[in-house]
């Protein structure tokens, strides 16, 4: 399906209200924001796996303002507890 929409999920939480799941591709656990769109969760390892495997593959890749939002300002405070 060319217009999977594919949420990149982290090995680690990183946000206390982070969603568990688990990757379409090894099962492992994931997380990713309560915000994301629903899709398919895929680790990060799995989707390079992907796309090296396949260089043409194609999906849509979503990263939520919101996400931005939220990382940006944890960057700023981490940055600003020095
Ligand atoms: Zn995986």
């Amino acid at each position: 399906m060319s217009d999977e929409i594919i949420v990149i999920c982290g090995p680690e939480s990183f946000f206390l209200d982070d969603v568990e799941e688990n990757c379409v591709d090894c099962g492992s656990k994931v997380f990713h924001r309560p915000h994301t769109p629903k899709g398919t969760y895929i680790c990060l390892r799995c989707l390079l796996k992907r796309v090296s495997d396949n260089p043409r593959f194609q999906g849509s890749f979503r990263v939520t303002k919101e996400t931005v939002k939220e990382v940006l300002e944890e960057l700023k405070m981490r940055k600003t507890k020095h």
